[in-house]
């Protein structure tokens, strides 16, 4: 058994059969063979050794020929490998004693070898495992043919160990299939791990490097709530976690109960519960929880998981349907936020440094109007057939509110000319996710009609943190008084001017923060539908004069820690079942 610690992105428990993704993509599958397969199987193994053989061949000569013979001796060690005939006969005895697949066999045989390498003292040796690494990928190109593409088409349950997986990617995984997952690398904020929750599934990320240690097929237990991750579990870890998902079950059944309630405080403040979804799906997800709307609706992964871009009839099909199923209850579609993790067909800037801070999001759509345009159409078009609310993301000066405003009023009397119908009274809001926002956010609070603060973008902004990088996930925190300062701060110009601002980064659907930003006076939380039952059980269990007083606690305390396990404290004080 072996542990391993990652950050815990999705919440959950996930037991079952490991399919493993490598850095290049390749599924790397568990596989027995029929008795009568062994001979034909031994046959396409020995395909396989001779087509990477004459590859790795061809590689030397023209290495040679360009660099000199000295450059392409590096190529011998890799065809000596090959020819090893210990290593055709452990494949061999796998294969015909153990009936393993010839992949299965390769990965277990090569990924040994590479290990025996890693672990010795010397860095030169150590650095040898990358050339066994690579001869297995060559013998695994071979045999299966088959990379990235299609390891999301997943046949049977499964959890996938990745090395890293994009946020399109993660959104193409099979809802059916797909159990759980685990990625090397990651952060906390990032679109991999918010895709994780809005298929509701338990996902780990940023463990470092494993998946040497693993096979397809292994079993792995995933726990989402801690950020672990556990290899070859013993039988007494097995039924200690399957004990755990039992009373996670009866938990949500308790919790169910609550669907039909109001989110209100015991003393009777009530607050609005609303969903954050990426894919139209989700409303579903949203009315069987009962929210009060959807309060951030990420348009761009429309974009993200297509071939091509989504001409004005997709768009208007998915905000359409969302709207029309959320009836009289406010639907926020945001305007598409690519850029920087999540990247699509569209032309990004080749070799942007720091993508965060570059073409991303508003900027990215006001440098691509057609696009923007015909999103804009779209929106327009569906705010017929509900309570449909435009928003604007990223913005970081009042210049670009003001363009992006103005293309809206193009889309609108181009609309008009044509004779279509839209809601002429729309509310238009924007995202308040940069520290620039806040500092002016009472000049952008005479020009929309709601903000929503995003505090994903706004604490990586704030801390200088980059959300989705697990070497600094010890200062991307939500409890940072610096990030608290400026959410007070906005909710307070919010109440100065009358403008309703709501909260729809990852940290309004964490229970450990409801006492504080009902304290602050946040009175819309927008959040991943798994959490509506949490965040409402939190309000209908305290009154606003307590949460108050945490705020006034909050804002005298100095660092991130001790803000944390003051609100962990609290939590687990006022509403025992969720303060674990
Ligand atoms: C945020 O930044 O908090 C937010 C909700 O937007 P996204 O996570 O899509 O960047
Ligand atoms: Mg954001």
């Amino acid at each position: 058994m072996q542990e391993l610690q990652g950050i815990a992105v999705s919440p959950g428990v996930a037991i079952g059969e490991a399919l493993v993704v490598d850095n290049e993509g390749f599924r790397i599958p568990r596989r027995f063979l029929a008795r009568d397969a062994v001979d034909s199987e031994l046959e396409r193994l020995d395909k396989a050794i001779d087509a990477a053989k004459k590859e790795i061949e061809r590689n030397r000569d023209a290495v040679s020929e360009e660099l000199g013979k000295k450059y392409g001796a590096i190529f011998e060690a890799h065809l000596l490998m090959l020819d090893d005939s210990q290593l055709r006969g452990e494949l061999e005895d796998m294969i015909r004693q153990r009936h393993y697949t010839p992949e299965y066999a390769v990965c277990r045989a090569l990924r040994r070898y590479a290990q025996v390498f890693q672990r010795l003292e010397s860095n030169y040796l150590a650095q040898r495992a990358t050339d066994i690494f690579d001869i297995e990928k060559r013998l695994l190109r071979h045999l299966l043919g088959r990379r990235r593409e299609e390891f999301a088409q997943l046949a049977s349950p499964a959890l996938v160990l990745a090395h890293n997986l994009t946020p399109s990617e993660t959104a193409n995984l099979s809802r059916e299939f797909c159990l759980g997952f685990v990625t090397e690398i990651g952060g906390l904020g990032s679109h991999t791990a918010i895709v994780a929750e809005a298929l509701e599934i338990p996902a780990v990320v940023g463990t470092g490097p494993f998946l040497t240690e693993v096979s397809g097929g292994d079993l792995v237990i995933i726990d989402g709530y801690k950020g672990l991750v556990i290899l070859h579990p013993d039988e007494e870890t097995i039924a200690r976690y399957r004990h755990e998902v039992e009373q996670n079950r009866s938990l949500a059944t308790r919790l169910e109960g609550l669907r039909d309630l109001p989110a209100e405080t015991t003393d009777g403040e009530r607050v609005e519960l609303f969903g954050n979804i990426e894919f139209p799906y989700e409303v579903d997800h949203c009315m069987r929880r009962g929210a009060d709307g959807i309060g951030l609706y990420r348009t761009e992964f429309l974009y993200l998981g297509a071939e091509s871009e989504p001409d004005e009839e997709v768009h208007y099909e998915a905000y359409r349907r969302v709207a029309t199923t959320m009836g009289q209850r406010p639907v926020t579609i945001r305007t598409f936020d690519m850029g920087a993790d999540k990247v699509s067909h569209l032309p990004a800037p080749e070799d942007e440094k720091n993508p965060f801070l570059g073409l991303r999001s508003i900027r990215l759509a006001l440098r691509n109007l057609p696009m923007f345009r015909t999103q804009l159409r779209a929106i327009l078009r569906a705010s017929v057939f509900g309570n449909v609310r435009i928003m604007f993301p990223l913005v970081s000066t009042l210049l670009e509110l003001r363009q992006a405003k103005m293309v809206l009023a193009d889309m609108m009397e181009d609309l008009d000319e044509r004779g279509v119908k839209f809601n002429r009274e729309m509310s238009v809001g924007m995202m308040v996710e940069v520290p620039a926002a806040v500092l002016m956010l009472d000049h952008f609070a005479d020009e929309v009609e709601f903000l929503s603060i995003g505090t994903n973008d706004l604490i990586q902004y704030t801390l200088a943190v980059d959300r989705s990088n697990k070497d600094v996930v010890g200062l991307y925190n939500a409890s940072d008084p610096a990030v608290l300062r400026l959410i007070d701060m906005a909710l307070e110009i919010g109440r100065k001017k009358s403008i309703p601002v709501d909260l729809c980064g990852q940290m309004s659907g964490n229970p450990v923060y409801t006492m504080l930003l009902l304290g602050m006076g946040l009175k819309h939380f927008s959040v991943t539908p798994a959490a509506i039952p949490e965040i409402k059980k939190v309000c209908r269990s305290v009154t606003m004069e307590e949460c108050r007083a945490v705020a006034q606690r909050v804002r005298g305390m100095e660092n991130a820690r001790d803000i944390r396990s003051y609100l962990k404290e609290e939590l687990r004080r006022r509403v025992p079942e969720l303060g674990q």
